[in-house]
């Protein structure tokens, strides 16, 4: 693995049964990132679990029986590389924890191929209403991945067919126009997971296609800039009492650049200090940049003064605080509930590294999924798959600032029952 290359995180999205395990596997197999020698050791492994057959989707999904047993996932089976950058596959939003990462940060997908079966029915049933296809692709759209690449899958069942191939291509297109994808720039590439075509080679059953095979369309997304220029955010992830040393909060640059010696100040608790040294993977550097995780230590500070969920910047442009007098409002889309979202709903959000109990003040508006009009001012409920407009108070000092200024601060959970509920971004601010 070639440490220096251009990373990208990459999340494989759609709906279930259309073919995600398996052409991961068979992508992981043809780029080198599990040798043959791994691929028949898992073979050997597949047949003593007792699977009816081997296949491609094997070694993908060991990922999941790993993470379903609680044994750390090695980290080379989620890693594989291309011309020109290195990849990780990062949880799919079929996955608990999906959702909740991406808020948090600690795995933001940049870029997502978007599987879609092309088999008879099954394109069909992922585009409807209640399919997966258009879920997932909505939450990509609001979670901030800005680069997609579209399989159109089993190409082998419907027999290569050009004429299939448009049907399925015009059917996505329009999905993804309503959803705000800019489709012109996206390749939809013809692919059978099964048999490899188009995956890293190109296929010659599938001639009439003139595009790039799967792997040089991920090759070819951009690798998004940092956010060097924008206000300084570290969210606080923890902080340890160090003897010798004193405390040390820990906590990933969102955003902006910290040096030692930046005056500092951490809200809401409003310390303020100046940095002393700055760690990262037990070395001393002088300044972080987006990204980086870090241990720091301040002048003076006390385990009073920071705490997770807080958050650090710079005393000129200090993190945005909300206040329980004050509210803010969000878009939120609601992935599930038993029954429906109502007025006075306390459950609670998870934003950047904090927990905060937080009430819907009020619904404002329902919205349209698929064109964002709003379809009903201050309606009673929202319900499973419906997008609104809120007004969210927490029940203490909460920092997040507006999707349209920090989106890495500005995206939120609301989770309850041990789950996700909806996902937001942040609209409107008020601090009190
Ligand atoms: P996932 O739920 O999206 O991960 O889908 P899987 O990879 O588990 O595949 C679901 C089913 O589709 C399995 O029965 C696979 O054997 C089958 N399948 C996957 N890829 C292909 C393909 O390229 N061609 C055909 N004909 N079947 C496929």
């Amino acid at each position: 693995m070639v440490k220096d290359k251009p990373h990208l995180n990459l999340v494989i999205i759609g709906h279930i049964d259309h073919g995600k395990s398996t052409m991961m596997g068979c992508m992981l197999i043809k780029t080198g990132a599990v040798t043959d020698r791994e691929a028949r050791e898992l073979e050997k492994l597949a047949k003593e679990y007792d699977r009816e057959s081997w296949s491609y989707a094997y070694v993908f999904d060991r990922l999941k029986e790993e993470r379903q047993r609680g044994i750390t996932i090695d980290l080379a089976f989620r890693k594989f590389e291309t011309e020109s950058k290195y990849f990780t596959i990062i949880d799919a939003p079929g996955h608990a924890d999906f959702v909740k990462n991406m808020i948090t940060g600690a795995s933001q997908a940049d870029a997502a191929i978007l599987v879609v079966s092309g088999k008879k029915g099954e394109m069909e049933v992922g585009v409807a209403a209640n399919g997966q296809t258009r879920e997932h692709a909505y939450l990509a759209q609001t979670l901030g991945v800005k680069q997609l690449v579209v399989a159109i899958n089993k190409a082998d069942n419907w027999e290569y067919s050009e004429e299939r191939y448009n049907e399925c291509k015009d059917a996505i297109s329009d999905l993804l126009k309503t959803i705000g994808f800019p489709v012109k720039t996206i390749n939809f590439v013809p692919t059978s997971g099964m048999t490899g075509e188009n995956l890293a080679e190109k296929s010659d059953k599938l001639s009439w296609y003139k595009g790039p095979t799967l792997l040089e369309a991920i090759d070819s997304f951009v690798i998004p800039e940092k956010p060097t220029n924008k206000p300084l955010r570290v969210p606080i992830q923890d902080a340890y009492k160090i003897k010798g040393t004193g405390v040390v909060p820990v906590g990933r640059v969102e955003t902006g650049i910290l040096k030692t010696g930046d005056k500092i100040i951490i809200k809401p608790t409003g310390f303020q200090g100046e940095i002393r040294s700055i760690e990262m993977h037990h070395e001393e550097i002088k300044e972080a940049l987006p990204g980086d995780n870090i241990g720091f230590s301040i002048r003076g500070i006390e385990m009073k003064d920071v705490g997770r969920g807080d958050c650090m910047g710079h005393p000129s442009n200090p993190p945005t605080v909300i206040n329980p007098s004050g509210s803010w409002t969000g878009q939120i889309i609601v992935i599930w509930h038993p029954t429906a979202l109502a007025q006075g709903y306390t459950p609670v959000i998870h934003a950047h590294t904090a927990q905060i109990a937080a009430k819907f003040a009020s619904l404002d508006k329902k919205l349209d999924q698929k064109t964002g009009t709003v379809i009903e001012d201050n309606p009673k409920f929202i319900k499973k798959n419906e997008a609104a407009i809120v007004t969210l108070q927490p029940i203490k000092k909460m920092c997040l600032e507006k999707y349209t200024e920090i989106p890495e601060m500005g995206r939120f959970a609301v989770r309850d029952m041990g789950r996700t509920v909806a996902v937001g971004i942040v609209k409107e601010i008020k601090s009190e």
